[in-house]
């Protein structure tokens, strides 16, 4: 094999590093504006659709954070990248027969919307010996149809998660509705995690924000956003 750096793969990384550094000085502007610090805002770069050689130059640019949202991509990238340093984080809709395989190499799953998805990762994570931190993904706009629990359904699951076996409760997670303003669905978020944390006072996660909201998010208080297209590129359509 030759040593060389391959030409294009530098390029991409080149593409990364700007990209990246893009979205990190947007984050540290909201945060200066929201009078907040700036660690108090994690980066979770997205990066379904795009190959584990991303994801490892992505790491190689100090990217501790990944999200993705299909088990059958994240699992084979997971594992090409077990070597690497990461967190995944699972947000996508899951499907309770895919749980136990979401369970073996997230860390965070975001997406936790009822009851039988929590059994299902818990049986998962005690099958594998690990720990997984869930959110609770909450609908904004009422719309079962693009996943997440009602608010009014949070509390009994927040206390489920946590009563159950290998599960921590980590917080909340939402998508803004599609074609409204974000920030009135943002600040609704950060209402109910304010009241999620007066009985679970651990759940500090809320993760809000992709690339054209960030701003809006953290200004609402998210700690953790979700960037893909800024930093990866606009995703081809999978189907
Ligand atoms: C794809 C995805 C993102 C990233 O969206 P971009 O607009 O590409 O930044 C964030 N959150 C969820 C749940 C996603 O599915």
């Amino acid at each position: 094999m030759s040593s060389e750096p391959d030409a294009a793969a530098e390029a991409r990384r080149s593409d990364l590093a700007a990209n990246l550094a893009d979205v990190r000085a947007r984050i540290d502007a909201a945060c200066d504006a929201a009078g907040r610090t700036r660690d108090s805002v994690t980066l979770i770069v997205v990066t379904k659709t795009y190959p584990a050689s991303d994801v490892r130059l992505l790491a190689g640019l100090g990217v501790r954070e990944v999200g993705e949202n299909r088990d059958q991509e994240a699992g084979p990238k997971a594992e090409a990248c077990a070597d690497l340093d990461l967190r995944w984080h699972y947000i996508g809709q899951l499907q309770t027969n895919k749980a136990r395989s979401v369970a073996s190499y997230a860390d965070v799953v975001q997406s936790v919307d009822r009851a039988r998805l929590v059994s299902a990762l818990s049986a998962g994570a005690v099958r594998r010996g690990r720990e997984l931190d869930c959110l609770i993904q909450v609908s904004l706009d009422g719309d079962a149809a693009r996943g997440g629990a009602l608010p009014q359904d949070v509390p009994a699951l927040a206390d489920t998660i946590a009563q159950a076996p290998h599960l921590r409760l980590g917080g909340l997670m939402a998508v803004a509705p599609l074609g409204a303003e974000p920030g009135r669905a943002f600040a609704d978020l950060a209402e109910m995690s304010r009241r999620l944390r007066e009985s679970h006072p651990a759940a500090t996660m809320v993760s809000a924000g992709m690339s054209n909201d960030l701003e809006a998010a953290v200004e609402a208080g998210a700690t953790h956003v979700r960037i893909g297209t800024a930093v990866l590129g606009v995703r081809r359509s999978l189907r």
